[in-house]
């Protein structure tokens, strides 16, 4: 008789009936704690990629675990037809944390993005005063925004575009981390915005020269163009800062970007949650009736949200990922001064990634993975032959340290 496994059983159920739009290792979670998962198997694993940086305040948070029960018991959905009791709370908690007038709350991050979109068009043609055929958002080479027919318009990425055309017009790409060519581009009189990642996580983890987002900034203000920055991934805490854009340019001065996406671990992995923060000269272009979403803003997302920005402060995450960051890069420099296999590190607070030295049609991240989750470590290859590296930042020094060791150990099994 043969025998299977119940991993073997549930990749087997997902295949059969689940489109195949993903390729996840094989590893079947059922249990997540702080920077720990388990699988079926009862196998603990360090999660070292927290669901995209959507867990960054680990796994099942007492504290969210706690605000999402309570809610889901008194009120989940009212739909915007009428108020709800928790959404001006968390409007209003919003605003104070990032200093915007408004927020404008979605779901996913892809939402949050069409929506900012949607915000530049409406001041590009009623405030600016761009005719309704024309203006147009200056994207990245490379960028990653998300998954809608909008989105892949403009992305760099075969895998993400082909085949899915026609595409959304209205959009210019310019190469990453460069100012002339931004400068050049906001020439044109009908550019309305400028939409960048902070620091480009699909790509790879590209992080721009320090100076480039206050530039950039700077040039959008000049030529009054909107300066969008997706912070879907970077923000809350992860790179160091509660914004990434809040930890460049000079000291002292934060960077308020004139449109902020966030979503990912705006719920700390409980639920998805995403939101647009504008002050009122763009926020209000958009009217009653001319946007929304059944659950945009409704009470759980509302409650959970709040909660989650509440851990991020109470345990000074933000703070932990700066410190825990600069100790995993030299870490990892010092494994890389002793080896061939690996080239590069880069990134900044806990959003790293190592470079593997190998063709990025090669199988070498990929197999190093699946070795790092024989010992007991989750990281996905990212664009080829790199591997990202984003722990949950609730994690501990000597956590992040044994980490360190079982990632030296796999390496040096190549
Ligand atoms: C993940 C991500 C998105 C899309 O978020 P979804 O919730 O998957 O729709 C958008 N922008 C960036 C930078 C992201 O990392």
């Amino acid at each position: 008789m043969q025998t299977t496994t119940r991993t073997e059983e549930l990749i087997a159920l997902e295949d059969r009936y689940g489109a195949h739009n993903y390729h996840p290792l094989p590893v079947v979670l059922e249990k997540g704690e702080g920077v720990f998962v388990w699988d079926v198997e009862g196998k603990k694993y360090y999660d070292f990629l927290s669901a995209y940086s959507a867990v960054n305040q680990g796994h099942c948070h007492p504290h969210l675990v706690k605000t999402m029960s309570e809610q889901i018991q008194r009120l989940t959905l009212t739909s915007r037809a009428f108020y709800n009791a928790e959404l001006g709370k968390f409007d209003k908690y919003m605003s104070e944390t990032f200093g915007y007038d408004k927020v404008l709350p979605m779901n996913s991050g892809a939402e949050a993005v069409e929506t900012a979109l949607k915000l530049c068009r409406k001041w590009g043609h009623e405030v600016k005063g761009v005719k309704e055929t024309e203006g147009k958002i200056i994207v990245c080479d490379q960028n990653f925004h998300g998954r809608t027919t909008t989105i892949i318009s403009f992305s760099s990425d075969p895998d993400a575009k082909d085949g899915y055309g026609p595409y959304t017009p209205g959009f210019e790409t310019i190469p990453y981390n460069d100012i002339p060519a931004l400068e050049a581009a906001l020439q044109s009189d009908d550019v309305i915005g400028f939409m960048v990642e902070p620091i480009q996580g699909e790509a790879g983890v590209v992080v721009p020269d320090n100076d480039y987002l206050p530039k950039a900034a700077e040039l959008c203000r000049k030529h009054n163009a909107l300066f969008i920055a997706d912070e879907v991934q970077t923000g809350i805490a992860r790179t160091g800062s509660l914004l990434a854009v809040w930890g460049v340019g000079e000291e002292g001065e934060q960077l308020k970007p004139d449109v902020l996406i966030l979503g990912k671990a705006l719920s700390g992995g409980m639920y998805p949650v995403s939101a647009v923060l504008a002050d009122d000269p763009v926020m209000l272009t958009i009217q009653p009736g001319q946007h929304g979403s059944t659950f945009g803003g409704n009470p759980v997302a509302a409650q959970v949200a709040i909660a989650a920005l509440e851990v991020v402060k109470n345990e000074n995450l933000a703070e932990n990922a700066k410190e825990l960051g600069e100790l995993f890069r030299s870490e990892m420099q010092r494994i890389i001064d002793q080896s061939d296999l690996v080239t590069l590190v880069r990134g900044k607070g806990l959003l790293n990634a190592i470079v593997i030295n190998d063709s990025p049609d090669s199988k070498t991240a990929w197999n190093i993975c699946v070795r790092l989750s024989e010992n007991g470590l989750l990281a996905k290859p990212t664009h080829g032959n790199i591997i990202r590296f984003a722990p949950p930042l609730v994690m501990t020094k000597e956590q992040l340290l044994d980490c360190v060791s079982i990632i030296e150990k796999t390496l040096s099994e190549f």
